[in-house]
């Protein structure tokens, strides 16, 4: 399948065989047999919640709910900052996570009597022990959200990038591959990102089902980098924000931005807020224990038209929209063994709505009216939507019902998809690993996707200076033109 997409001279598997040797898959193999997995890979099992989260309770059978779970910390110091838990129902606080093998841990490494870790507010463990924990604990082994062994080779996606990183060591062997090789290596990264989101869209759907599975995606992808977990919080509150009968697509949004605690406190008389706000009072007793706090969002560097009021209004027209899972079945339907080359527009007339209203003209609920009328969703974000939700997401369904045909039909789309917005995290690893040197190949979102993995499976596994860092010299030793350079084949994970 990929052969189609990229250099015909190069084996299919070869980025699958570097990354089953470095890695998290390799961090998880390195674990004691029978023993508990690596720290590290239960760091990425909490940065990506691959947990049962709606099960989620700490060892003395409180409940609690991540609204988010802090950006990782890699220097010194607890293993995430700045989370946001709830516990029962009482206020959501915010503190750091520790992340250890044991509860003892917590004493064994001096954390309890470290200033540093004052401020953590949940110690996650792989087992925690019987004695009453010094602080609330979660024992994560029971709560995966598929089986160690399944997850062990498939975890894995963005990663958060330090600003400062400067070009990497395989910068310079990277130069020495032409632009197919390039092209290639980068692809093949992209098919590997493909099939860990696709794998992580299974595990959901067998706990929530396939439509809400696409709807915490949607969500999450509609809150960019610094909101995208309580975005994914709504849309698992979804099932219980259709328990209250809502018709309208005004409704949608006061029982949302209700939900999300972002509607203003005192809106104006005849504002726009007031009128949601007299459609969500009715309702919000009910719903109170699940309102999240206002806290949980973060506004601040957020661009007007990212705001998460308007994010929430265009995920409120998603909701009020009965069949919207079932327009993304329908336009994937539609698609032939021969891929359309403006499959991104006939996606976009399917699932982007109108901006009417209010939202035709205001980025948030208190801004000033704007001089034009801007899409709700706009291409980029689009591609973005398509890389990271719908055709994971449809790839995982074609996967799961053996239906290889579709699945290519899914690859091809994605390796031609035109490339999302550009950001941070992709101009970081651009720098790093082709420093000015223009992307190879034709611009895709694939190649942006490739780089993200190449990103997450070596950068993130060392540090700024790439001690240690395995990928140049494997560049190093490749050139697909001359036989015996590749590495020895191992045995690639099997999703
Ligand atoms: S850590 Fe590895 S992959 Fe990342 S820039 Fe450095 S050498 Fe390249």
């Amino acid at each position: 399948m990929l052969a189609r997409h990229v250099s015909t001279c190069v084996p299919h598997d070869f980025y699958l065989q570097w990354r089953a040797q470095e890695g998290a898959p390799a961090a998880f193999r390195d674990s004691a047999p029978g023993g508990p997995p690596p720290e590290r890979w239960l760091q990425e099992v909490w940065a990506h919640q691959r947990v049962r989260r709606e099960e989620l309770k700490t060892t003395d059978g409180r409940r609690l709910t991540v609204l988010h779970p802090g950006l990782w910390n890699h220097e010194a110091g607890p293993d995430f900052r700045g989370a946001m838990i709830q516990i029962d129902d009482q206020e959501p606080v915010t503190g750091d996570i520790e992340i250890d093998l044991t509860s003892a841990g917590w004493k064994s490494h001096g954390h309890f009597q470290n200033p540093e870790y004052a401020q953590v507010v949940l110690h996650v463990v792989w087992e925690p022990s019987a004695t009453p924990p010094l602080l609330p604990t979660l024992g994560l082994q029971a709560l995966l959200d598929e089986p160690v062994q399944e997850l062990g080779p498939w975890i894995g996606g963005p990663a958060e990038f330090p600003a400062e990183w400067l070009s990497g060591h395989c910068a310079s062997p990277l130069r020495h591959l032409d632009t197919a090789q390039q092209e290639a290596l980068l692809l093949q990264a992209a098919a590997v990102r493909l099939r860990c989101k696709a794998h992580a869209f299974r595990a959901r759907a067998r706990v929530a089902g396939w439509h809400q599975a696409l709807w915490e995606g949607a969500f999450r992808a509609l809150g960019y980098k610094h909101n995208a977990w309580p975005m994914q919080r709504l849309a698992e509150l979804l099932p219980v924000a259709r328990g209250i009968a809502v018709e309208s697509r005004e409704g949608w949004e006061a029982r949302l931005l209700g939900l999300s605690g972002l509607l203003p406190a005192e809106p104006q008389a005849g504002s726009y807020g007031r009128r949601l706000w007299d459609l969500w009072w009715r309702d919000r007793d009910t719903l109170r224990p699940h309102i999240l706090p206002p806290l949980a969002w973060r506004l601040n560097g957020v661009r007007p038209a990212n705001h998460p009021q308007r994010r929430i209004a265009l995920a409120a027209a998603w909701v009020a929209d009965p069949d919207w899972p079932g327009r993304v079945e329908t336009w994937f339907a539609q698609q032939t063994d021969d891929p359309d080359p403006n499959a991104d527009e006939s996606l976009t007339e399917s699932i982007r709505p109108e901006a009417v209203g209010f939202w035709r003209r205001h980025y948030t609920l208190t801004a000033r009216d704007l001089p034009e009328a801007p899409p709700l969703l706009g291409a980029g974000r689009l591609a973005d939507l398509a890389a990271n939700v719908i055709l994971p997401w449809l790839w995982a369904r074609a996967d799961a019902g053996t239906d290889p045909a579709a699945r290519q039909r899914v690859e091809q789309l994605y390796f031609r998809w035109p490339p999302g917005e550009d950001n941070t995290a992709l101009k970081l690893v651009r720098a790093r690993l082709l420093g000015e040197a223009p992307l190879p190949g034709r611009r895709s979102v694939a190649l942006q996707q490739g780089l993200l993995q190449v990103a997450r499976d070596f950068c993130s596994t060392t540090n700024l200076l790439c001690e240690n860092c395995r990928f140049p010299a494997l560049v190093a030793q490749w050139n697909p033109s001359v036989p015996g350079t590749w590495p020895e084949p191992t045995p690639a994970p099997t999703p």
